[in-house]
């Protein structure tokens, strides 16, 4: 019936909540209607939802000030339990099951612990349970935070292999220059080669982390894997039933998959650059042999330099010898014998190709 199988939503703060912060349960009724109607009709749907901390602030008043950790953790506590609450009501209602799932970024960060929740989002879908997920803000704190649900979202499409990942923000996709201007047009298709940045606002949303720029940063990438990015304003009613079953009829962004999808280990690898302990330097000759056609290895006597200290399987950045980022790995070597190793000739690669994500 639809032109994919398995999709992520992503639903951002600013969709769920009105002008004063307070959780606008007309549209997340709404959503959940369409949601509901397209899992009825055969479609699996991973939901990635913010709003926990813009809803938790509306219900609970501070006595004198607190730090932005503290708040956030305060804030996410209650705004949690009562967004799940909400979206089990409005689901059962369907008779659809939902289940909630808090991660964090290092629940993510290792191989094994990816593969866990993978597992447990897939169980999930096999059962017809709808997961509704959203990073644990109460344990998460700044450095070990996502940047924003948006790079969740990301992640978690790779992850779950989907066909099509639809970012709901409060506008309609990107524009083509400032949206306030009447000049200024929403961008219907992006090409995975076009680049855009140019256009977009830099500007923050009220309620939420991410920002334009951020969405389409992962946007591209989540499309150069493979997978289909659609950026649409949650506000317009009925928007994911129109996106899924008018196709092209209503304003949004699509951004064009790449036909080629990268295996899972790579996925895994590509939205794995924030986990990274260090920094592998590589010479001319390396980097064009990487960036060439040929599938090729990082091996020791292309490198020059490293940066941290890390064991054999961690995440590390690849750096040209323009100090541009060309890539991210998964190390064979801890650190101190990638140094004793680096310039020499032969011996195995210290990046294979298979855990290599070119960027
Ligand atoms: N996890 C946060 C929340 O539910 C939202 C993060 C974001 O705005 O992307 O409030």
């Amino acid at each position: 019936m639809y032109r994919f199988k398995r999709i992520a939503v992503k639903v951002g703060s600013n969709v769920l909540t009105r002008a004063n912060g307070a959780l606008d349960l007309t549209r997340m009724s709404s959503l959940v209607d369409q949601m509901a109607e397209l899992q009825q009709n055969g479609l699996e749907i991973i939901l990635i939802s913010s709003g926990a901390v813009a809803s938790g602030r509306g219900e609970i008043t501070v006595k004198g000030k607190l730090d932005d950790v503290s708040s956030r953790q305060l804030y996410s506590a209650v705004g949690q339990a009562k967004l799940i609450n909400r979206y089990y009501d409005f689901f059962s209602e369907h008779g659809v099951a939902c289940g909630q799932v808090l991660t964090t970024k290092e629940s993510l960060s290792t191989r094994r612990h990816y593969l866990n929740q993978k597992n447990c989002v897939g169980v999930m879908l096999e059962n017809k349970v709808i997961p509704i997920m959203n990073e644990n803000d109460t344990i998460s704190v700044t450095e070990l935070m996502f940047t924003d649900n948006d790079e969740l979202s990301g992640l978690i499409s790779a992850m779950m292999n989907v066909d099509a990942l639809i970012i709901l923000s409060n506008v309609d996709g990107i524009y083509d220059g400032p949206p306030s201007l009447p000049s200024s047009h929403v961008i219907a298709v992006i090409d995975r080669e076009q680049e855009m940045v140019d256009c977009i606002q830099t500007s923050q949303s009220a309620f939420g982390r991410g920002g334009m720029l951020t969405k389409y940063r992962i946007a591209q990438k989540v499309a150069s894997e493979g997978i289909e990015v659609i950026i649409a304003n949650g506000r317009t009613e009925n928007i994911l039933l129109k996106i899924l079953e008018t196709d092209g009829q209503v304003a949004c962004t699509r951004f064009l998959p790449s036909p080629k999808a990268s295996s899972g280990v790579k996925k895994w690898i590509a939205h794995s650059g924030s986990f990274a302990k260090g920094e592998i330097h590589i010479n001319e000759n390396a980097a064009k042999a990487l960036l060439g056609e040929k599938a090729t290895s990082l091996l020791p006597i292309g490198i020059v330099a490293v940066d941290g200290h890390f064991e054999k399987d961690d995440i590390v950045k690849v750096i040209d010898n323009k100090k541009n980022e060309i890539g991210i790995g998964k190390v064979s070597y801890d650190s101190a014998k990638v140094a004793e190793l680096m310039g020499k000739k032969g011996n195995k690669p210290v990046i294979h190709y298979d855990y290599l994500s070119l960027i």
